[in-house]
């Protein structure tokens, strides 16, 4: 607006200083053709003072007029005809051609003439009268020089002297008709001595512009006025056109720069704001799925956190892995694995509420975030929902899957104030629903949390157990269920804290095997084993097998096979009398290592057992192919033998198809002579279990221990 404002005033101003000159040009153009028609008219008008000298010298008479007046034309010139009128009435007119009519007319008669004829009388003074309509045609003046005679000393009028000029002859020695041509308009008028009007006379083709300028021209005994305009030439209009329009296009462009300038970091904090957007999605979504990732649901958790403390309403967070997903990528390939999740995905997203939010935390981790809820009841029911949904067979490459899960659950914002907490209090009960046996949820209690800080006390103290000579072996023997006798035994590993007492290795192995201390222990149990076994053979006692449980992480210790050999050769102990077992999941990572490990160690002539058969997935058939000799049935098959139909067939088929595959089969916790007799009866080859003696150190060993010596107690 300010430089619309600077560009109309220059406009302006600039027009006015046009203006101004174009004044000042037309003053001295108005002024100039003023004094022509001033000029003309006293030179034409001369012509009546020298007839008038004329007819003075002659006493009023005038013989020889036409050629006198002939002479005074052709001399003076600008004059059309001269006139004589005697007491006014006009008698000689050079020259009469087309003038006739006027001769006899007396102007002091006329009414409209004789006003002006009266005042030349009157002041004795050449008078210009007119413009009139000629009686003869055409518009002219006449100058009327009134003569007065001397009659004794006394003036007598005589009558006129007149010269007609005709006014188009007047206005031809003006410049006004070019200056017309050239875009000036004029206009030549008087006060009409009978009215008092203004009486334009003369007047260019194009009328007068507001921006005039007025003269007078003194005419004889009268006054005419000039008036003169210019017309505003079209440069004039556009002139100041164009500069209110540069103006305004100038202000719009720079207008237009200025907001480009102002803009400009705003569009750039429009991007980042935008770029930060997308980059904020990608932090935000996970790729695969599309569900929110960790870093979402973080934020989400964090403002359910809030409003469930402000409004005191509650909310859950569930929090699960697919048991198994690991197995399914490695065996199916990661496109299985991602078509696998993704299906997940939808199916999760499927069953719960539009308010409620599923997420993605990370490799085969969901999280669900249930809002306003009511109860643990409802959420229960909702956990169960979960869980059945997951259970539907996934169809990967036309073969069928069945994914289970364990869940855990946090209630908001009772059990968490803090998102870490959240999580890890979520995280605590998905174990302990993992515990429970798999397929189920967990509530997060506070009891979770303690055994939690046992095991990181546990990790801490397992450190200095073995260095401080913490560990020892308890023996559990194998009673061949044919002859009834010992046939080996197991070793067990035993914990004496200096404070807790003994440490039972369910609470401890998990952790260790983490840690990955569980490699050292085990050398130790090899060692220790191997060092009983010596020592029993020292002091004649008869020979048997003893095995060892091998962790996942110790199984896949190269050095393994080197350091049993080691300490075979260091003790003297034969192989045969060392067995190892191992469970399924060792099978797992990679099945050619494992066989080429077992062969080794098989080569060798040490025994192994397939520990803990039934829990883990691998089948018999599956088991074929594995260097081993022997199969432990898991305890809790044999435990439910009793009162569990599908249990005793289970037991039953397996003992028949591993004698297919030439496998001894050993059941483990045998707790009552019921079991006993059903194993003995499907044919099992070797018993284990409280029945024929718990664990025990190595001095509680009786040297006979035999079935014998426990039927009479
Ligand atoms: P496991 O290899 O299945 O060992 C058998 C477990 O069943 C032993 O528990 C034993 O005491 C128990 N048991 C035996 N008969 C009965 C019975 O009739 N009834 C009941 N209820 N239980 C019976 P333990 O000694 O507590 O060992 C638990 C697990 O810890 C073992 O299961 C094994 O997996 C692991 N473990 C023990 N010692 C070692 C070790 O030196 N190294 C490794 N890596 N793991 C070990
Ligand atoms: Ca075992
Ligand atoms: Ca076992």
């Amino acid at each position: 607006m300010i430089i619309v404002a600077i560009g109309a005033y220059w406009t302006h101003v600039s027009k006015s200083l046009f203006d101004n000159e174009q004044r000042l040009l037309m003053n001295d153009i108005v002024g100039a053709e003023a004094s022509a028609i001033e000029r003309r008219l006293s030179r034409s008008l001369s012509t009546t003072y020298i007839l008038a000298q004329e007819i003075k010298r002659n006493n009023g008479i005038f013989e020889n007029f036409e050629s006198y007046a002939e002479e005074v034309i052709s001399t003076i010139g600008g004059v059309s005809n001269l006139q004589l009128a005697p007491s006014g009435i006009i008698r000689q007119i050079y020259p009469l051609g087309g003038n006739e009519k006027a001769i006899g007319h007396n102007i002091l008669n006329d009414d409209d003439r004789r006003r002006e004829a009266q005042l030349a009388v009157a002041e004795k003074r050449l008078t210009l009268a007119g413009p009139f309509e000629l009686l003869q045609g055409g518009v002219a003046v006449i100058g009327r020089n009134p003569v007065f005679l001397n009659q004794g000393g006394v003036e007598e009028f005589w009558g006129f002297a007149s010269a007609l000029i005709y006014l188009d002859d007047l206005l031809d020695v003006t410049e006004l008709r070019n200056l017309e041509r050239r875009g000036y308009s004029y206009q030549l008028s008087r006060l009409h001595p009978d009215s008092g009007s203004v009486n334009v006379f003369a007047r260019s083709q194009q009328a007068l512009s507001g921006n005039s300028l007025s003269v007078a021209v003194n005419v004889p005994n009268s006054q005419w006025t000039l008036t003169m305009s210019r017309n505003p030439p079209g440069s004039i209009i556009s002139r100041t056109f164009w500069g209110y329009l540069a103006s305004l296009l100038v202000a719009c462009v720079l207008v237009y720069l200025l907001y480009s300038v102002l803009q400009h970091p705003l569009k750039l904090q429009r991007e980042i704001t935008e770029k930060t957007q997308i980059l904020d999605d990608m932090l935000s979504y996970d790729n695969l799925t599309g569900l929110p990732n960790r870093h979402l649901l973080s934020k989400i958790l964090a403002n359910t956190i809030a409003e469930s403390e402000h409004y005191y309403t509650q909310a859950a967070f569930l929090f699960f892995d697919l048991d198994d997903f690991k197995r399914i990528n490695d065996s199916m390939g990661h496109d299985a694995g991602d078509h696998l999740l993704k299906q997940i995905a939808e199916r999760l997203r499927d069953a719960v509420r539009e308010e409620d939010v599923v997420a993605r935390l990370g490799g085969d981790e969901f999280g669900m975030l249930l809002q306003n809820v009511e109860s643990e009841t409802q959420v229960a029911t909702i956990a169960d929902e979960v869980l059945a949904v997951m259970e539907e067979p996934v169809k990967i490459e036309s073969r069928e899957y069945t994914i289970s899960t364990s869940i855990g659950i946090v209630m908001i914002p009772s059990d968490g104030s803090q998102v870490p907490t959240l999580f890890q209090n979520a995280d605590m009960a998905m174990y302990a629903a993992k515990k429970e046996g798999k397929r189920t949820f967990c509530f997060y209690n506070e009891e979770m949390q303690a055994s939690v800080l046992q095991q990181l006390r546990i990790e801490e103290e397992l450190q200095g157990a073995l260095d401080n000579h913490q560990f020892s072996l308890n023996y559990q023997p194998l009673v061949d269920l044919v002859d009834d006798c010992v046939c080996g035994y197991e070793a067990l590993i035993r914990w004496y804290h200096p404070e807790r007492g003994m440490i039972y290795p369910d609470s401890f192995i998990p952790v260790a095997e983490e840690t990955g201390k569980i490699v050292d222990i085990g050398y130790w149990v090899i060692r220790e084993t191997c060092e009983f076994i010596k020592l029993r053979k020292l002091r004649g006692e008869v020979s048997v097998r003893i095995a060892v449980n091998l962790s996942t992480k110790q199984f896949n210790d190269p050095n393994l096979v080197s350091f049993i050999t080691q300490v075979l050769e260091d003790t003297g102990v034969e192989p045969r009398l060392l067995g190892i077992e191992i469970t399924e999941t060792i099978l797992m990572k990679d099945v050619g290592d494992a066989i080429m490990k077992l062969d080794q160690l098989k080569g060798k002539g040490i025994t192994v057992s397939i520990d803990d058969f039934g829990t883990g997935y691998s089948s018999l058939a599956q088991l074929k192919r594995l260097p081993v000799d022997t199969l432990k049935i898991d305890r809790s098959f044999v435990m439910d033998m009793d009162s569990d139909w599908s249990d005793r067939m289970i037991v039953e088929g397996v003992i028949a198809m591993a004698h297919k595959l030439l496998l001894r089969v050993v059941a483990e916790g045998i707790e009552s002579e019921k079991h006993l007799a059903l194993l003995k009866k499907y044919g099992c080859d070797v018993g284990q279990g409280y029945l024929f003696g718990k664990p025990v150190p190595a001095d509680d060993i009786c040297p006979s221990h035999t079935v014998q010596s426990r039927a009479q107690g």
